[in-house]
């Protein structure tokens, strides 16, 4: 695409957001620009059996079910490219979106960037990420910690939920919390604290991730809060849960967000911005639902909001 063509729509992001605003906006002859960045597909890739979306009464593979929201979307007549936006100008008409290497100019824009998993940031945690034993992700490498034992970090429903996965493949999985309890909510809590195979290491701190000549994870140290003694967990695998980042520095400002980084639309509104023209979807906007189906229709209700738009404003 040319630095000069100005473009009706362009969708940032192929999350379940991204992609439903792309069929909406296509079925509408917009001809939207999806623009793809790091991770194609979004969180729901990294997700085996999806279970909760509705219309698929035996589940879905979440990979599969990216592939057919992308299906539907190209159908339509949308396109996609690889650009990771790092500034936006919404002061002009068009917007203007920055990437590395060029700069896309839109009547509308639709950010449905989503979240990416927070890390810990201790040593050894990056080096040792993906396949090297520290993952994100329990329910796509929860099975090659067959009866290994591993430690999940954090004390919210994403730990807990990943804790009581784990329990059907890991000997022993330790639940590190940084208080004495847990922050799930009360059914998930009880259930992992009374699993046989969870025990729940409180008031502890990561401080680092030991790796065998950093090829493969040998245990995680952690430091008591109460105490300040270490020690280490002699685990395999350590799966990090605490929580998500919404991914919105590019456009922050000049659209508002509240103190986690998520997108604060008008008053009223979940998915409209003060800026006319520029809306918001899915997980970078919504740190309360949270869940494939309800990006989904933030995604639906941007692009029918953008349409509105455009067709009293775009001409
Ligand atoms: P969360 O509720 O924000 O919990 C994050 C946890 O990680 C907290 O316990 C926090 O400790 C801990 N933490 C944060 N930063 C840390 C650090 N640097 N080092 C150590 N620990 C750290 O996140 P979440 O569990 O991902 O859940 C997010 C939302 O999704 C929640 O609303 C949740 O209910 C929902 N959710 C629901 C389900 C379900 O219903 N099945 C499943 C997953 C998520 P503190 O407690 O000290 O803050």
């Amino acid at each position: 695409m040319s630095n000069s063509s100005v473009e009706n729509v362009v969708i940032i992001g192929t999350g379940c957001a991204g992609l439903t605003a792309a069929i909406y906006t296509a079925r509408a002859n917009l001809n939207p620009l999806v623009l793809e960045g790091p991770l194609p597909g979004g969180q729901l890739t990294t997700t085996s059996e999806v279970e909760n979306f509705p219309g698929f009464p035996h589940g879905i593979d979440g990979f599969q079910l990216m592939q057919n929201l992308r299906e539907q979307a190209t159908r339509f007549g949308t396109r996609f490219e690889q650009a990771l936006i790092t500034s936006v100008d919404f002061t002009t008409m068009p917007r203007k979106l920055v990437a590395a290497d060029r700069t896309v100019l839109a009547k509308s824009v639709i950010i449905a960037t989503g979240a990416s998993p927070r890390m810990t940031g201790v040593p050894g945690e990056k080096e040792l990420y993906g396949g090297k034993g520290v993952t994100t992700c329990a329910t796509c490498d929860g099975a090659f910690y067959r009866k290994m034992d591993v430690a999940v970090i954090g004390g919210g429903d994403s730990a807990a939920e990943e804790a009581l996965f784990l329990t059907r493949f890991a000997s022993k999985v330790y639940l590190v919390h940084r208080r004495d309890s847990l922050r799930a909510s009360k059914i998930m809590a009880d259930r992992a604290m009374s699993h046989e195979k969870i025990k729940c290491v409180w008031d502890s701190v990561p401080v680092a991730i030991e790796g065998v000549d950093q090829g493969a994870v040998s245990g995680l140290r952690i430091r008591s809060t109460k105490t300040a003694a270490e020690s280490v967990l002699p685990v395999k695998g350590v799966f990090v849960a605490i929580g998500h980042v919404p991914n919105t520095k590019p456009f922050a400002p000049p659209l508002d967000v509240d103190e986690n980084g998520y997108f604060k639309p008008l008053n009223g509104s979940q998915i409209q911005t003060k800026v006319p023209g520029v809306y918001v979807a899915g997980d970078c906007a919504d740190h309360v639902y949270r869940q494939a189906i309800t990006a989904a229709g933030m995604g639906c209700a941007a692009a029918i909001e953008a349409e509105r738009w455009l067709a009293e404003h775009g001409t």
